[in-house]
């Protein structure tokens, strides 16, 4: 089965919960080495809001995006599905997630799945995931099995 984006994102004003978290969790985050701190946050499919910020390390490649961080805590805290995710970067470009973090957004969310980028001020774009990441690999790929 082909995925497409789906429906447009819901309106910016009813995730102000996500933009709330992740600025909370933005404002803890360990970003020593480049200052260029960033915070998530998920919405699950049990309405539970997970927030993490990006850890750097003296190691550089061993640092971990704010995003891998929400969904690890998301998993321990016993949820799968991803409902809606917002990431908040200083400004004023726009922070979406990287290319990493979109695979990692997709094992746990479809082509719908609203993702916020936001800042400071607010949330100031709206994407799914299937515009950010178009012709995902994702689980549904290996449940098809080899030819
Ligand atoms: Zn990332």
């Amino acid at each position: 089965m082909q995925e497409h984006a789906e429906s447009a994102p819901p309106p910016p004003e009813d995730s102000l919960d996500l933009l709330q978290a992740a600025t909370a969790a933005r404002a803890r985050a360990y970003a020593p080495y480049s200052r260029f701190f960033v915070g998530a946050a998920i919405r699950s499919e049990s309405g539970t809001i997970y927030a993490a910020a990006n850890v750097e390390n003296a190691a550089y490649p061993v640092g971990t995006c704010a995003e891998a961080g929400a969904i690890a805590a998301m998993i321990a805290g016993g949820d799968r599905r991803i409902v809606e995710i917002l990431v908040c970067g200083p400004g004023p470009a726009l922070v979406t997630p990287c290319g990493a973090c979109r695979q990692r957004i997709r094992e746990f969310a479809s082509a719908g799945t609203p993702i916020h980028a936001a800042d400071p001020d607010g949330i100031q774009a709206s994407f799914t995931l299937g515009e950010l990441l178009p012709m995902a690999f994702g689980p549904d790929t290996l449940e098809r099995g080899p030819p």
